[in-house]
């Protein structure tokens, strides 16, 4: 059965991961007691690898999904960008996806990296990837696309992305995994709002565990233009660690034990945030790991999910 079609019958768990650049790395995600075998045994039913724009470290990628593949413990999904691809070259490698026995895939259009004003390939937007698998594998593989709660950073509007996305769907996408979203108030008007567009596919939620001030910082603003709710504010500011003129000469034992306390009040955070998503009515939710167990499993058992 395909991820999506499980979606349709119960929420599913997923785990994020990505293909590390040092063979260390690998051995550490993919090794005997691996962080892949210890995700396992939280019984997920898939776990994804991101696929670095313009086909960076993809040998890497490839050898994450296959591991996935051969453990045989849930789907693998692989990600996979346009960006400065050919249809020569994607077909390739899809096709290569394929024999390696995957068959789930994250249809995505890829960031430009600065300075780029097209995709640089022969492909443009999500919306013609996902109408080039169809075409030329058939229902060979189940897609999945990203829907974006708060609006593409580069959409003319929200409403425009949400045609964009009932476009993916009339293509043949087959679900949604979300941009990170901590606005709730915002992602239910979302919600409502592409279902009253047609868009009938299931929503899986993206969510990025609040471990680390300056990576939770980064992920809202330094490309997706996130916004953070006030109670995500405050934990910042009452253990904020950086360049702090009120405490010039803070010792290393005080910022690090502000961020101890970070890392506590945003577990907690995370937890209560799955709570919220999962009272929307939503089809999955899908923890961006970071290639690491233990933070990953504490809140998926504390909000219920194990
Ligand atoms: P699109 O859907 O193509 O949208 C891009 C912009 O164009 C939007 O503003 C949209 O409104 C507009 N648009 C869409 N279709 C059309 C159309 N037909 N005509 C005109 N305008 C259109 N990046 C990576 O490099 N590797 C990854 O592994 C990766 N994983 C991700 C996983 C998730 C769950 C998400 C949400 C994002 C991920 N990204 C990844 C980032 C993603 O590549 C970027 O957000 C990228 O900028 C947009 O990708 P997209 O598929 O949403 O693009």
């Amino acid at each position: 059965m395909g991820i999506s079609e499980t979606m349709q019958q119960r929420n599913t768990l997923s785990f994020e991961v990505f293909p590390p650049k040092t063979d260390i790395g690998m051995n550490k995600l993919c090794g005997e007691n691996g962080v892949l075998e210890k995700l396992y045994s939280l019984n997920p039913d898939y776990i994804s690898c991101t696929y670095g724009a313009g086909g960076t470290n993809v040998g890497k990628n490839l050898e994450v999904v296959r591991k996935i593949r051969t453990d045989g413990r849930c789907i693998p999904v692989t990600h996979f960008t346009c960006i400065g691809n050919t249809k020569d070259g994607i077909r390739e490698q899809l096709q290569t996806y394929l024999d390696n026995g995957i068959d789930h895939v994250l249809a995505l259009r890829g960031d430009l990296p600065f300075g780029w004003t097209g995709t640089g390939g022969d492909l443009h937007y999500a919306t013609e990837l996902v109408s080039f698998i169809r075409d030329e594998f058939g229902s060979r593989f189940t897609v999945g696309v990203a829907g974006s709660p708060e609006g593409h950073i580069a959409c003319t509007s929200l409403q425009a992305d949400i045609d964009f996305l009932k476009q993916k769907q009339d293509n043949g996408a087959d679900f949604i995994m979300t941009q990170l979203c901590w606005d709730m108030d915002q992602f239910r008007r979302w919600l409502d709002a592409i279902r009253a567009a047609g868009v009938t596919m299931p929503v899986d939620i993206g969510i990025m565990p609040v471990l680390d001030q300056a990576a939770t910082i980064n992920m809202a603003l330094s490309r997706n233009g996130c916004a953070l709710p006030r109670k995500l504010c405050e934990i910042i500011s009452k253990n904020w660690i950086f360049p702090n003129p009120f405490a010039p000469n803070e010792s290393e034992e005080s910022i690090a034990a502000k961020k101890a306390s970070f890392k506590a009040a945003g577990m907690e955070y995370t937890v209560r945030q799955i709570e919220e998503y999962l009272a929307c009515g939503i089809n999955g939710i899908h923890l961006y790991a970071l290639n690491k167990y233990d933070d990953v499993a504490q809140i998926a058992k504390d909000a219920g999910l194990v």
